[in-house]
Protein backbone atom coordinates (compact mmCIF):
# COMPACT_ATOMS: atom_id res chain seq x y z
CA UNK A 1 0.00 0.00 0.00
CA UNK A 2 1.39 3.20 -0.79
CA UNK A 3 -0.05 7.35 -1.35
CA UNK A 4 0.64 8.27 -4.77
CA UNK A 5 2.04 11.55 -5.45
CA UNK A 6 -1.04 13.54 -6.26
CA UNK A 7 -1.69 15.76 -8.95
CA UNK A 8 -4.44 17.93 -7.48
CA UNK A 9 -5.77 17.67 -3.66
CA UNK A 10 -6.72 14.27 -4.30
CA UNK A 11 -5.24 11.53 -2.27
CA UNK A 12 -5.05 8.89 -4.33
CA UNK A 13 -4.07 5.22 -2.82
CA UNK A 14 -2.62 2.51 -4.61
CA UNK A 15 -2.62 -1.00 -3.36
CA UNK A 16 -3.22 -4.63 -4.77
CA UNK A 17 -4.38 -5.93 -1.17
CA UNK A 18 -7.75 -4.26 -0.84
CA UNK A 19 -8.94 -3.27 3.14
CA UNK A 20 -12.27 -1.61 2.75
CA UNK A 21 -12.89 2.05 3.67
CA UNK A 22 -16.30 3.16 3.96
CA UNK A 23 -15.70 6.62 2.80
CA UNK A 24 -13.59 6.45 -0.18
CA UNK A 25 -14.02 5.77 -3.98
CA UNK A 26 -12.71 2.82 -4.61
CA UNK A 27 -11.80 1.93 -8.41
CA UNK A 28 -10.50 -1.14 -10.02
CA UNK A 29 -7.95 -0.42 -12.98
CA UNK A 30 -8.01 3.03 -14.83
CA UNK A 31 -9.54 4.23 -17.24
CA UNK A 32 -6.39 4.39 -19.39
CA UNK A 33 -6.01 0.74 -19.83
CA UNK A 34 -9.55 0.59 -20.47
CA UNK A 35 -8.80 2.86 -23.73
CA UNK A 36 -5.89 0.91 -24.58
CA UNK A 37 -8.16 -2.03 -24.85
CA UNK A 38 -7.58 -3.97 -21.43
CA UNK A 39 -11.19 -5.54 -20.78
CA UNK A 40 -10.16 -8.75 -19.30
CA UNK A 41 -12.16 -9.12 -16.15
CA UNK A 42 -9.54 -8.61 -13.02
CA UNK A 43 -11.98 -9.01 -10.23
CA UNK A 44 -14.79 -9.97 -9.70
CA UNK A 45 -18.12 -8.54 -8.67
CA UNK A 46 -18.50 -9.98 -5.28
CA UNK A 47 -15.37 -8.45 -4.69
CA UNK A 48 -16.01 -5.24 -5.96
CA UNK A 49 -19.39 -5.52 -3.85
CA UNK A 50 -17.42 -5.18 -0.89
CA UNK A 51 -15.82 -1.81 -1.40
CA UNK A 52 -19.30 -0.41 -2.11
CA UNK A 53 -23.05 -0.17 -3.08
CA UNK A 54 -23.35 2.27 -4.81
CA UNK A 55 -21.54 3.06 -8.72
CA UNK A 56 -20.30 1.48 -11.85
CA UNK A 57 -18.54 0.16 -14.59
CA UNK A 58 -18.15 -2.92 -17.49
CA UNK A 59 -17.75 -6.46 -17.77
CA UNK A 60 -15.13 -8.66 -18.84
CA UNK A 61 -14.76 -8.28 -22.51
CA UNK A 62 -17.02 -5.10 -22.69
CA UNK A 63 -20.45 -7.13 -22.20
CA UNK A 64 -22.65 -4.06 -21.28
CA UNK A 65 -22.61 -1.53 -19.04
CA UNK A 66 -22.50 -1.70 -15.33
CA UNK A 67 -25.05 0.05 -12.42
CA UNK A 68 -24.90 -0.55 -8.79
CA UNK A 69 -27.72 1.19 -6.71
CA UNK A 70 -28.61 0.15 -2.97
CA UNK A 71 -26.31 -2.57 -3.20
CA UNK A 72 -27.80 -4.47 -5.95
CA UNK A 73 -25.64 -4.73 -9.43
CA UNK A 74 -27.13 -4.86 -13.01
CA UNK A 75 -25.70 -5.00 -16.28
CA UNK A 76 -27.68 -3.15 -18.91
CA UNK A 77 -26.73 -4.47 -22.78
CA UNK A 78 -28.22 -4.48 -26.15
CA UNK A 79 -31.45 -2.35 -26.42
CA UNK A 80 -30.41 -0.93 -22.30
CA UNK A 81 -32.01 -4.00 -21.56
CA UNK A 82 -31.12 -5.22 -17.84
CA UNK A 83 -30.16 -8.16 -15.44
CA UNK A 84 -28.60 -8.95 -12.46
CA UNK A 85 -24.84 -9.41 -12.20
CA UNK A 86 -23.63 -12.54 -10.09
CA UNK A 87 -20.79 -12.44 -7.78
CA UNK A 88 -18.46 -14.33 -9.99
CA UNK A 89 -19.08 -12.33 -12.95
CA UNK A 90 -15.51 -9.87 -13.75
CA UNK A 91 -15.08 -6.46 -14.52
CA UNK A 92 -11.87 -5.15 -16.35
CA UNK A 93 -13.41 -1.45 -15.14
CA UNK A 94 -15.33 -0.69 -12.01
CA UNK A 95 -16.31 2.67 -9.87
CA UNK A 96 -17.78 1.92 -6.40
CA UNK A 97 -18.45 3.83 -3.17
CA UNK A 98 -20.79 3.28 -0.08
CA UNK A 99 -23.02 6.19 -1.00
CA UNK A 100 -24.06 8.27 2.15
CA UNK A 101 -25.64 11.78 0.43
CA UNK A 102 -24.61 14.85 2.68
CA UNK A 103 -25.72 17.26 0.19
CA UNK A 104 -29.35 16.62 -1.35
CA UNK A 105 -31.45 19.60 -3.65
CA UNK A 106 -34.58 18.92 -5.45
CA UNK A 107 -34.43 20.59 -8.41
CA UNK A 108 -37.38 22.04 -11.42
CA UNK A 109 -37.64 23.55 -14.56
CA UNK A 110 -37.06 22.64 -17.99
CA UNK A 111 -34.24 19.99 -16.92
CA UNK A 112 -31.38 18.56 -19.29
CA UNK A 113 -27.91 16.78 -18.80
CA UNK A 114 -26.24 19.71 -18.58
CA UNK A 115 -28.48 21.98 -17.11
CA UNK A 116 -28.82 19.44 -14.45
CA UNK A 117 -25.17 18.71 -14.09
CA UNK A 118 -24.11 22.54 -13.72
CA UNK A 119 -26.75 22.49 -10.79
CA UNK A 120 -24.85 19.74 -8.94
CA UNK A 121 -21.59 21.99 -9.64
CA UNK A 122 -22.92 25.17 -7.91
CA UNK A 123 -23.97 23.22 -5.24
CA UNK A 124 -19.85 21.81 -4.52
CA UNK A 125 -17.64 24.10 -2.78
CA UNK A 126 -13.87 21.89 -3.50
CA UNK A 127 -13.95 20.93 -7.13
CA UNK A 128 -10.48 19.04 -6.17
CA UNK A 129 -12.78 16.49 -4.51
CA UNK A 130 -14.83 13.40 -5.78
CA UNK A 131 -18.46 13.12 -5.90
CA UNK A 132 -20.59 10.38 -6.15
CA UNK A 133 -24.16 11.73 -7.46
CA UNK A 134 -27.36 10.27 -7.44
CA UNK A 135 -30.34 11.74 -9.48
CA UNK A 136 -33.68 10.65 -8.99
CA UNK A 137 -36.76 11.42 -11.00
CA UNK A 138 -39.66 10.77 -13.50
CA UNK A 139 -38.11 11.41 -16.39
CA UNK A 140 -39.14 12.63 -19.98
CA UNK A 141 -36.96 11.09 -21.96
CA UNK A 142 -33.69 9.01 -20.98
CA UNK A 143 -30.67 8.47 -23.96
CA UNK A 144 -28.20 6.14 -23.55
CA UNK A 145 -25.85 3.45 -25.00
CA UNK A 146 -24.78 0.17 -23.56
CA UNK A 147 -21.04 -1.35 -25.14
CA UNK A 148 -21.17 -4.36 -27.50
CA UNK A 149 -18.88 -6.89 -26.35
CA UNK A 150 -15.53 -7.50 -28.24
CA UNK A 151 -13.91 -10.56 -29.28
CA UNK A 152 -9.50 -10.90 -29.05
CA UNK A 153 -7.77 -9.58 -29.99
CA UNK A 154 -9.23 -6.55 -28.63
CA UNK A 155 -9.47 -3.13 -30.63
CA UNK A 156 -9.01 0.09 -28.61
CA UNK A 157 -12.43 1.05 -26.12
CA UNK A 158 -12.80 3.81 -29.08
CA UNK A 159 -13.53 1.36 -31.85
CA UNK A 160 -16.01 -0.96 -30.15
CA UNK A 161 -19.25 -0.60 -30.85
CA UNK A 162 -22.72 1.19 -29.14
CA UNK A 163 -25.91 0.06 -28.96
CA UNK A 164 -27.82 3.09 -28.97
CA UNK A 165 -31.63 3.50 -27.35
CA UNK A 166 -33.87 5.54 -25.51
CA UNK A 167 -36.85 5.56 -23.61
CA UNK A 168 -40.02 7.78 -23.05
CA UNK A 169 -41.38 8.36 -19.75
CA UNK A 170 -39.25 6.57 -17.33
CA UNK A 171 -39.03 6.59 -13.43
CA UNK A 172 -35.61 5.85 -12.21
CA UNK A 173 -31.88 6.61 -11.06
CA UNK A 174 -28.97 8.20 -12.52
CA UNK A 175 -25.65 7.44 -10.81
CA UNK A 176 -22.68 7.94 -11.18
CA UNK A 177 -19.40 10.78 -10.51
CA UNK A 178 -17.98 13.51 -11.05
CA UNK A 179 -14.39 13.78 -11.18
CA UNK A 180 -11.81 16.63 -10.98
CA UNK A 181 -9.68 17.53 -13.91
CA UNK A 182 -6.99 16.08 -12.51
CA UNK A 183 -7.64 12.89 -12.11
CA UNK A 184 -6.99 12.17 -16.30
CA UNK A 185 -5.72 9.05 -17.16
CA UNK A 186 -7.04 7.21 -13.97
CA UNK A 187 -10.92 8.23 -14.46
CA UNK A 188 -13.07 10.67 -16.75
CA UNK A 189 -13.23 13.70 -16.15
CA UNK A 190 -16.00 15.63 -15.20
CA UNK A 191 -19.36 13.52 -15.07
CA UNK A 192 -19.48 10.31 -15.68
CA UNK A 193 -23.39 8.89 -15.18
CA UNK A 194 -25.19 5.48 -15.77
CA UNK A 195 -29.05 5.18 -15.33
CA UNK A 196 -31.25 2.82 -14.07
CA UNK A 197 -35.25 2.75 -14.09
CA UNK A 198 -36.92 2.24 -11.10
CA UNK A 199 -38.47 -1.33 -12.22
CA UNK A 200 -35.08 -1.98 -13.12
CA UNK A 201 -35.45 -3.52 -16.79
CA UNK A 202 -33.75 -0.85 -18.73
CA UNK A 203 -30.38 0.73 -18.27
CA UNK A 204 -27.27 2.12 -19.50
CA UNK A 205 -24.86 4.83 -20.08
CA UNK A 206 -26.85 7.99 -19.96
CA UNK A 207 -25.70 11.05 -23.04
CA UNK A 208 -29.02 12.93 -23.08
CA UNK A 209 -31.95 13.39 -20.58
CA UNK A 210 -34.64 15.32 -19.85
CA UNK A 211 -37.13 15.61 -17.03
CA UNK A 212 -39.50 18.50 -15.16
CA UNK A 213 -38.56 17.52 -11.39
CA UNK A 214 -35.32 15.71 -10.47
CA UNK A 215 -33.63 14.85 -6.52
CA UNK A 216 -30.38 15.41 -6.57
CA UNK A 217 -28.06 13.91 -4.05
CA UNK A 218 -24.03 14.03 -3.16
CA UNK A 219 -21.74 12.54 -1.25
CA UNK A 220 -18.12 13.75 -1.46
CA UNK A 221 -14.97 12.45 -0.63
CA UNK A 222 -11.19 13.16 -1.10
CA UNK A 223 -9.80 9.55 -1.10
CA UNK A 224 -9.44 7.61 -4.58
CA UNK A 225 -8.48 4.21 -3.82
CA UNK A 226 -7.30 2.77 -6.65
CA UNK A 227 -6.80 -1.37 -7.61
CA UNK A 228 -4.13 -1.92 -9.90
CA UNK A 229 -4.28 -5.51 -11.14
CA UNK A 230 -1.01 -6.38 -12.38
CA UNK A 231 0.11 -5.83 -15.88
CA UNK A 232 -1.75 -1.89 -15.24
CA UNK A 233 0.72 1.21 -14.53
CA UNK A 234 -0.39 3.75 -12.67
CA UNK A 235 -1.21 6.00 -15.85
CA UNK A 236 1.20 9.27 -16.90
CA UNK A 237 -1.57 12.12 -18.36
CA UNK A 238 -3.50 10.61 -21.05
CA UNK A 239 -1.34 12.06 -24.79
CA UNK A 240 -3.96 14.59 -26.51
CA UNK A 241 -5.10 11.39 -28.80
CA UNK A 242 -5.98 9.36 -26.23
CA UNK A 243 -7.76 12.34 -24.61
CA UNK A 244 -9.63 13.02 -27.33
CA UNK A 245 -10.52 9.21 -27.98
CA UNK A 246 -12.21 9.58 -24.41
CA UNK A 247 -14.19 12.55 -25.08
CA UNK A 248 -15.51 10.78 -27.76
CA UNK A 249 -15.97 7.32 -26.07
CA UNK A 250 -18.14 9.27 -23.11
CA UNK A 251 -19.49 12.26 -24.48
CA UNK A 252 -20.68 12.02 -27.66
CA UNK A 253 -23.22 10.60 -29.50
CA UNK A 254 -21.97 7.95 -32.25
CA UNK A 255 -24.83 8.25 -34.56
CA UNK A 256 -22.94 11.40 -36.36
CA UNK A 257 -19.73 9.09 -36.71
ZN1 LIG B 1 -20.35 4.76 -18.88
Amino acid sequence: VGTVEPRSMLQVVQSVKCAVDPDEVFQQSTIQALLEGCFDGTTTFGEVARHGDFGLGTFHSLQGEMIALDGGFYQARDGGVVNEVSPDQTTPFAVVKFFHPTLSKELKGDLNLSTVTDAVDALLEDKTDCYAVKIHGDFDKVEGRAIQPVTKPYPPLAQATQSEFSRQNVSGTMVGFRFPTDVQGLNVPGYHLHFISDDRTFGGHVFAISASCVTIEIDETAILHLALPSGIANPENLSEEQASALHKVEFQKRVAD
